[in-house]
């Protein structure tokens, strides 16, 4: 894994997607280390002096491959006061730091499991995010086969459907499910993921790894589901715990 980094970025869009939550653009002023899809960065609007400390941050998977080593995307849900910060005040041309990248989020085939299934809650959608458009730059995934089970509370907040669907239309192997909890429309499935339906519709748990990143409540619930009643093992079930 790199060493992390300290940079300054500029903000060169916001595109706004409900009062809580906005995706960010971000452009370091250097060349960045590579960052392996899953990674996060601490992101603080605070000056930072090198010769000082680290002023308060909080934590932010990213949500693409870095592909040319500087620019960053994320998308912020607001929860407290910080995110509330981040939301109100950061528009375009804004200065902002960063430090990164951290983090071992990624995917694999562990355990000789051939398969993985992705499930993300929300915004938790980032991490993978980071991971689909890596997949689409080297046009290869590193197992035979990965589902994406991506679930939101309204089909708007699906904000990264467009990328799912164009790894669905272009990577062997690659499949996507999409569920908007408030109905369903076209293609996209309405109500909530359900862990017990997936492993259903995905062919059991042998040979699969689960990928979960989104509200804490699901992952735990999602976890102890697959462990407890579903009969995958403990290394089977890799989680990005936001807390
Ligand atoms: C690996 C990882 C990746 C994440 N990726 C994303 C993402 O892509 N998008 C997203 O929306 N969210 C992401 N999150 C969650 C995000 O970090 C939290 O939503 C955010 O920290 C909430 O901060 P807050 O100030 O709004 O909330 P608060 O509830 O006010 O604070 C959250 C936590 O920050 C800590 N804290 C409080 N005050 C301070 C302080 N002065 N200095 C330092 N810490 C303090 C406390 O432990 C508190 O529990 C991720 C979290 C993790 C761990």
């Amino acid at each position: 894994m790199a060493q992390p980094v300290h940079f300054k970025a500029v903000v060169d869009r916001v595109e706004q997607h409900d009062a809580d939550v906005a995706s960010f653009r971000l452009i370091s002023e250097k060349r960045l280390p590579r960052f392996t899809p899953g990674q996060f960065i601490h992101l603080t609007l605070d000056e930072y002096d090198p010769s000082g400390y680290w002023p308060e941050s909080r934590v932010f998977s990213v949500a693409n491959a870095v592909a040319d080593r500087r620019t960053l995307e994320l998308t912020i849900s607001r929860q407290g006061r910080y995110t509330r910060r981040i939301l109100g005040e950061v528009r375009v041309g804004r200065s902002v730091w960063g430090k990164g990248p951290y983090g071992e989020f990624s995917i694999e085939g562990r355990n000789g499991c051939e398969r993985a299934v992705l499930i993300a809650g929300g915004t938790g959608i980032t991490p993978f995010c980071a991971f689909m458009d890596d997949a689409l730059h080297v046009r290869a995934l590193p197992l035979k086969q990965v589902t994406l089970y991506y679930g939101a509370r309204t089909p708007g907040l699906l904000i990264y459907q467009a990328l799912a669907r164009r790894c669905a239309s272009e990577l062997p192997g690659f499949r996507t499910e999409l569920w908007a909890e408030h109905g369903a429309f076209g293609d996209l499935r309405g109500g909530r993921l359900s862990v017990d339906q997936i492993v259903r519709e995905t062919g059991g748990t042998d040979g699969t790894v689960y990928y979960l990143s989104g509200p804490m409540a699901m992952i735990r619930s999602f976890q102890r589901t697959l462990i407890d009643q579903l009969g995958a093992e403990t290394a089977q079930v890799v989680i990005d715990a936001w807390e």
